[in-house]
């Protein structure tokens, strides 16, 4: 042994066997693995540890022989020894940078067939008496690795959520933004619909505008549930808590929903526990948001049969009420398996029935939701093909104990038509008011809409305008919309009451606001506001609303509809008598919608003229099977049929371009012809009378 590590005293005594033996003792207690191995092809393995042994899973040096054959290529994951023996190589290929330790990382595979992950600080060295060798440390580092592992994919997770809650909130302050800026032009667009249904006689017209405003509705209908789950999802939903009467709540929803079961053919019945407290503490517009909800959707997904809505008094306890709702419906009911996505936000159920029927599949979520901040819960039990049964109990505080007693809502449909046709039109000649809102279409359509009131409207585009003009002009009245850019509805009241307290004091200011949430609408009174108005603009509300504020002398109402009856019968006597004696025409109607009898007998004649083209047309179109043409053709009979008063051929028509519509083409041919000789009498009645 030529370098001596030993003490030199102690290492002159003992031969080099010794040393070499104690050397060995000592590479066997090391707790790291260390082998040695010849840098020739072979890599012949010369010595082991028993550290090493352990790593490979081997008790004796003869079953780590039989492992690896005792070379190190064969300690080696074959998948990886050609990248280690790289490094190995380069490493013998620069001896003169032999101080560094050269380290690998690789796989083994142990005796018990386990993959692990190993070390080696490595150095190729000339070891006297062997050569050229190398030397190992090596070290298993599974268990550090698959830690280290995990702690990565934790980050990444990590990162992950965090990236896709801000994608969540994203989504969910766009959706919120897209809805505000959406209610802005439907708003306008329904309202401007309003003015042509108010105005124009046509009757195919009015039917498209009736098109519109069933379909506007029902996007801003979905718009407001976007809102309400996006305030869901931002927890931004809050109750707002006040007294309200029992009674209006469920007259409301009756008249909210009573037209569309009646239109459908269902029966809607309402059974109103007559001992429920009359005045209680709650949310009241979640409360009927909820019921409402339910009460649609029965509507919606019945076909035949009724839907009926219980309010049960369960009990009272401690001055409070728990009510049972339950809204039941003989419709298409739930299949079991798809229960469990009746909640889902944006999810519809039984695809190909629903398809057709209107609705976002927010309905139920936010129902959920809204039940859940008052500590309740939206319990169902459905069948399929026979009925849905939705319920949920809600504690609510008693403010007046006085019990409900019996709500009769047979009549409320009826009485309020009633009522409004009695009235004729709100008119407040005199009556000045200012409209501010930053849409000019918004103001088209406002004033549009007062147009027969006969005010006076004056109109400001911004806050700024609003305050120029309250400086200058006289108002009996002042409608302020909410959203607007630079200084929004409150913060131009602000200004109001600071520059013209009077004028605070004296006029009326009302906010004008598409947001449809209950909560704002309190924060706009407390900001000042005498009263609020949801946009779009509903006219009869607007008309309640001047009513309220205007000074009572200003108001009067005109009932034109009986002018106009005495002037369709001077026109009727206009008519020439061979007209009058056609008595399958509605000459009265026919003289509305053309305006006077001149026109009226101009209509007829250009309906004449066109009379065998169109047959024709029809009758071919029905025999090549055109369905497109018939439809085209059979609706134009329908508007022109209207438009003349020939209520009959209108009405077949009508029927037929449903059929047609609805693909049911068993009985068209038979009603088709039906309705071409009704036609063509009528042509042969209108040519001899105006022969004459
Ligand atoms: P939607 O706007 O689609 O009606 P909802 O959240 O209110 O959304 O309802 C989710 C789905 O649950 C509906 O699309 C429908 O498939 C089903 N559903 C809700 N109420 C009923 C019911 N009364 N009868 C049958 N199916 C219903």
């Amino acid at each position: 042994m030529g370098n001596k590590i030993f003490d030199k005293n102690l290492s002159d005594k003992m031969s080099d066997e010794q040393i070499l033996t104690g050397i060995e003792w000592l590479a066997e207690q090391m707790p790291g693995g260390f082998f040695i191995y010849r840098a020739d092809d072979k890599q012949e393995i010369l010595y082991v540890n028993r550290a090493t042994l352990m790593i490979f899973g081997c008790e004796t040096i003869e079953e780590f022989k039989e492992l690896t054959g005792n070379t190190f290529r064969g300690m080696v994951h074959p998948e990886d020894f050609d990248l280690i023996q790289a490094s190995i190589d380069e490493q013998i290929a620069d001896v003169s940078n032999n101080e560094n330790l050269d380290y690998v990382v690789y796989r083994i595979i142990r005796k018990d067939g386990v993959e692990r992950w190993v070390d080696d600080y490595g150095r190729f060295t000339h070891m006297p008496g062997f050569g050229d060798v190398y030397y190992v440390f090596i070290s298993d580092i599974t268990d550090t690795r698959i830690a280290q592992e995990q702690q990565e994919r934790n980050k990444q997770l990590e990162h992950l959520l965090e990236e896709a809650e801000l994608a969540n909130k994203a989504k969910t302050a766009f959706l919120s933004n897209m809805s505000h800026e959406i209610r802005t032009p439907i708003t306008a667009i329904l309202g401007m619909n309003e003015l042509i249904q108010r105005e124009c006689n046509d009757e195919s017209i009015l039917e498209y505008s009736h098109s519109i405003k069933t379909a506007g509705t029902s996007l801003l209908r979905i718009i407001s549930d976007i809102l309400d789950f996006s305030r869901i999802e931002t927890g931004r939903m809050e109750l707002v808590v006040d007294e309200y009467l029992v009674r209006s709540i469920f007259l409301d929803l009756y008249n909210l929903v009573q037209f569309r079961a009646e239109s459908k053919g269902l029966s809607l019945k309402f059974e109103i526990d007559n001992r429920i407290p009359s005045k209680l503490l709650g949310d009241e517009i979640r409360i009927k948001q909820v019921i409402s909800n339910l009460l649609t959707n029965a509507i919606k997904y019945t076909e035949r049969g009724y839907v009926k809505l219980i309010a049960y008094l369960k009990e009272i306890r401690d001055g409070e009420a728990y009510i049972e709702i339950t809204v039941l419906d003989t419709g298409i009911g739930i299949k079991k398996e798809e229960m469990n996505r009746l909640f889902e936000a944006f999810d519809r159920l039984d695809a190909k029935r629903t398809r057709t029927i209107e609705g976002a599949g927010l309905g139920l979520a936010i129902s959920r939701q809204i039940l859940s901040l008052m500590d309740s819960e939206l319990l169902v039990e459905s069948e399929y093909e026979i009925g849905s049964n939705f319920s949920f109990v809600i504690k609510q505080k008693i403010v007046d104990e006085t019990e409900v007693g019996d709500v009769d809502f047979s009549l409320l449909a009826s009485q309020k038509r009633e009522v409004h046709e009695k009235q004729g039109y709100l008119v407040t000649k005199g009556v000045r008011i200012l409209l501010v809102d930053d849409t000019p279409m918004n103001l088209q359509v406002i004033k549009g809409l007062l147009k027969r009131t006969e005010m006076e409207i004056d109109t400001a585009s911004s806050g700024e305008e609003c305050l120029l003009k309250i400086q200058t002009g006289k108002y009996d009245l002042v409608f302020l919309d909410y959203r607007m850019p630079h200084m929004n509805g409150v913060e131009t009241l602000d200004e109001i009451m600071k520059r013209f307290p009077e004028f605070y004091e004296n006029v009326p200011i009302i906010s004008l606001t598409a947001s449809a949430i209950s909560g704002d609408k309190e924060k706009l009174i407390a900001a000042g506001f005498r009263d609020y108005l949801s946009k779009p603009v509903n006219i009869e509300e607007m008309e309640n609303m001047l009513v309220k504020y205007l000074p009572a002398e200003s108001i009067s109402y005109t009932g034109e509809n009986k002018n106009i009856s005495e002037e369709e019968d001077s026109e009727l006597d206009e008519l020439p008598k061979e007209i009058r004696n056609i008595k399958v025409l509605n000459h009265e109607k026919g003289i509305e919608y053309c305006g006077d009898a001149e026109d009226y007998v101009f209509a007829l004649e250009t309906y004449l003229k066109s009379a065998d083209d169109k047959a024709a047309i029809i009758e071919s179109a029905f025999s090549s099977n055109n369905m497109e043409d018939f439809i085209l053709n059979v609706h134009s009979l329908k508007s022109t049929s209207s438009a003349i008063g020939a209520d009959s051929i209108f009405e077949k028509a009508k029927e037929l371009e449903m059929m047609a519509k609805n693909g049911e083409l068993e009985e068209l041919g038979e009603k088709t012809e039906i309705l071409l000789k009704e036609y063509k009498e009528l042509k042969v009645m209108l040519e001899n009378a105006f022969k004459e």
